[in-house]
């Protein structure tokens, strides 16, 4: 008998136990929309999206995202966000296309009480919850000074064409003001252009456009904002018999690795997307179950100070593929020599 009621105290300590060790939240879900903005940058899909929705799932697993790509489309991301709204959305972690019009998603979210994640693009002059990016004008920076070292002489004896991305971008503006910062006095530039949607066609048309206005002149090299942009402005410069000049870039696409590989491409800035989407999937963890945790930094967007998390940029040349990209686990050697 002693021994029974023994047992049966022991057991109920157990219980209490395993009652004790429960967080209280095990069953909680909430759906949380990730609207990013288009589908040629390769990051988007193969990078942002599995990575967010790993992390969440791991942190909450009865959560669920709401996926919505905008293909370039500000209008198009603006359905999408009422949508996910209307479908309950407790948090929204958002690149916007246009990061002015954007302004009308974070509204349209606060009328509902619904907290916003400016992810990897700022939302301009709408107060907004959070922003999680890297370090942007850095990007240009970092992009401008292995230009420069790419070319060295060089710089002096030619001009370079120069290719931004999306006006309607708050990053294309940071990349271009860092990489400004950085070639101005140092390089003269024939030609420069912004690229509508980011869209690598445009790209290749500008180009293809406006290298027989220049002929005659040298171009040494290419400030291109992104892989995308460098990619179109080496095949438009191959198509036109243009020697391989140094080109630069950004995202650390398979596609740019590789042509830095066999010489096409000078650099390209690795971002750890991977850091920066679980960074992202945490928040929107916090925010769902009612915490605002504070940032380290904070940025002004034009209504005020949001509360930031601004990750590091790293340069990566033909040298540094294996030490950086690699190692990081980003892309494997076998994807880079798929093909070789
Ligand atoms: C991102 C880049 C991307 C570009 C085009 C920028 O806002 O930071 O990584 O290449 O948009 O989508």
């Amino acid at each position: 008998m002693r021994r029974l009621v023994a047992l049966l105290l022991s057991l109920s300590v157990l219980s209490g136990c395993t009652e004790a060790l429960k967080t209280g939240d095990e069953g909680f879900s909430a759906r949380v929309a990730l609207l990013l903005p288009e589908r040629k940058a390769s990051r988007y899909e193969a990078g942002d999206q599995p990575y967010f929705a790993q992390k969440l799932s791991e942190l909450c697993p009865a959560c669920e995202v709401d996926y919505r790509n905008a293909e370039q489309d500000a209008a198009t991301q603006l359905q999408q966000a009422q949508d996910a709204l209307a479908k309950g959305a407790k948090a929204l972690v958002l690149t916007p296309v246009d990061s002015v019009a954007a302004g009308q998603i974070v509204s349209a979210a606060a009328a509902k009480g619904v907290p916003v994640i400016s992810y990897d693009r700022l939302v301009l002059k709408t107060a907004v919850d959070y922003y999680i990016s890297f370090d942007n004008a850095k990007v240009g920076a970092l992009q401008a000074a292995a230009l420069l070292q790419a070319l060295g002489p060089k710089a002096a004896a030619g001009e370079i064409l120069w290719i931004n991305g999306s006006p309607t971008d708050n990053n294309a503006t940071l990349f271009k003001q860092g990489a400004h910062a950085g070639l101005d006095g140092k390089v003269r530039v024939a030609a420069e252009s912004d690229t509508a949607e980011w869209n690598p066609d445009n790209a290749k048309a500008w180009t293809a456009r406006t290298l027989p206005t220049l002929r005659g002149r040298t171009i040494v090299g290419v400030y291109a904002a992104n892989d995308g942009t460098a990619g179109a402005a080496i095949a438009a410069m191959k198509a036109f018999g243009l020697p391989q000049v140094p080109v630069t870039g950004q995202d650390a696409e398979t596609a740019a690795l590789q042509r830095i590989l066999v010489g096409d491409q000078y650099m390209t800035v690795y971002k750890a997307i991977r850091t920066e989407a679980e960074t992202a999937a945490a928040l929107a963890n916090d925010l769902v179950r009612g915490k605002r945790p504070a940032a380290p930094a904070s940025v002004d967007n034009g209504a005020g100070q949001v509360p930031s998390i601004l990750l590091d940029p790293v340069t990566v040349t033909r040298d540094t593929i294996a030490s950086t990209v690699v190692k990081d686990g980003f892309v494997t050697p076998s994807a880079l020599c798929a093909g070789a």
